[in-house]
Formats: structure tokens, sequence, C-alpha cells
């Protein structure tokens, strides 16, 4: 019932020239994939580019940002229908880089989706806890406090959350799916509390070192309905495999 999003998150990564050949391989390779959603996600610069080139095909655009406002003196900030006009269908709000580095908070974050959701895009949310929160125990506690603020008023119809531990974010170390499993559980079970009966249809991706040979493990859990993947999603033939991960 929940249709897997499968995202690619290139962070700081790829030119026009290198992101036209990546679509150039890929588009083929996915073109017969049934079921699945796609999505990449590159950076501002290339945004009008990579849209040009998905136009008419299965492959989504995204961007991994966007501010709250629409227009006005806000320097070096992208406004929701300027990543619209482009053509990205959706945004990554909440990255832990850009809660780490950029200082987000959730009442910012809430505000981005907010007006992203408004100007009609789609947001994969993020959250996620520290090494140090779960060896404290209070990864669920974290995880409450980032949903709760961050989500907070949003119509969830048009929202994806992204579950990714930053201790596994690009360190090689994926949680297992049954400890991936446990908290998309949880993560459901405090959405219930939200947004009550809507939470059964509401994707949580996972997000931390999915590769190809781990992606089915993780997909075949329960409240597990989708990937945000970094690393791995920046070669083509990497990338096409986690999207046809049921063939892995
Ligand atoms: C990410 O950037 O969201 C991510 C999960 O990165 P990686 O797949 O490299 O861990």
């Amino acid at each position: 019932m929940r249709t897997p999003v499968i995202a690619a998150n290139w962070k700081l990564q790829k030119t026009v020239k290198e992101t036209e050949d990546f679509l150039d391989a890929l588009i083929p390779e996915v073109k017969d994939a049934a079921d699945v959603e796609i999505v990449v996600a590159p950076v501002f610069t290339v945004l009008m580019s990579a849209g040009r080139k998905m136009e008419g095909t299965n492959v989504e655009l995204c961007a991994q940002d966007v501010y709250f406002e629409e227009s006005g003196a806000f320097t070096g900030e992208v406004a929701p229908s300027m990543l619209i006009d482009v053509g990205c269908k959706r945004v990554i709000v909440g990255h832990s880089e850009r809660r780490q580095y950029f200082n987000e908070d959730d009442e910012t974050l809430n505000r981005k989706a907010a007006a992203s959701l408004k100007a009609g895009l789609r947001v994969i949310f993020c959250c996620g806890e520290s090494l140090g929160q779960r060896e404290a125990g209070k990864t669920n506690e974290h995880l409450s406090g980032q949903l709760t603020r961050g989500l907070k008023g949003l119509d969830m119809d048009r929202v994806d959350v992204a579950y990714e531990p930053i201790w596994a974010i690009g360190t090689g170390k994926t949680a297992t799916p049954g400890m991936a499993q446990e908290t998309h559980a949880f993560i459901r079970s405090h959405l219930k509390s939200m947004f009550g009966g809507k939470a059964d249809a509401i994707r949580i991706l996972y997000g931390g070192s999915v590769k190809p040979d781990n992606v089915k493990g993780l997909m075949e859990c329960a409240d597990i309905d989708g990937a945000l993947v970094g690393g791995a999603s920046l070669k083509p033939d990497s990338f096409a495999k986690l999207v046809n991960f049921r063939s892995q």
C-alpha cells in the first residue's frame, strides 16, 4: 500500500556535465522499474539541466534544501516556487548535515517544509539521532522531539519521513534491518500519535550507508518504505541496483 521511494542525495557533488552523463546512463536502466518512485537530488546549480533530462521519464527531480520565504532580501537563498520553476517535484528538508553545519533547528525546518508544501512540492523530512544519543538510550526521545516540532501542522499527504541515524551516514556502518525496523516502528507509532490513522500511509525511508548489498534486507522490513542514499547513489549502476532492489 506504500509505494517505495529510492532517493539519491548527492550532497556537494557533480557538475552539470557529470549529472547529464549520470542521467544518460541511469534512465535506460530504470525506465521499466515498477512500483517504485525514483528521486535524484543534485546541487542547486544543476537542477535546471537535470530537470530537462528527466522530463518524460520516471526519475523525479528533488532539491537538497530550500528557504521558507518566497522572495525578498535573503541573499543566497532559493524559494520553493523557484525550485518548481526548474522542474523540482520534491525537496529534502532537515538533513542532519543542514542541522549540524548550518544550525537549522526544528522550527526553521517546519517553516521550510510548510512553505514547500504550499508551493506544491513533496517533502522528504529527515530525522535521526547521534551515536551519543543512541548510546545514552535517548534515541526515541530525540526523534519524538524532532518529529513533533518539525512536522507540526503539516499536510502529511505529501511528506515522506527519512530516518537517518547520524552515526550511519557516510560511515559504512548501517543499522541492521532489525535495529532500523525497531526505530521505524517507533517513528510510525509517534506519527500515529500526531496524525492518527494517516500515519499508516506515510512512507518512512531509511538512510545511512545503504548499498546494493544491504538494500534488500532493509526493504523487507515492515516499516521501511524506501531509502535515502548518499555515497551509493553517485554511480548510475549502483543507484540502478538500489532502484531495482527487488532483484538484488
Ligand atoms: C545521506 O546523505 O542522506 C546518506 C544516507 O549518506 P550515505 O548513504 O552515504 O550514508
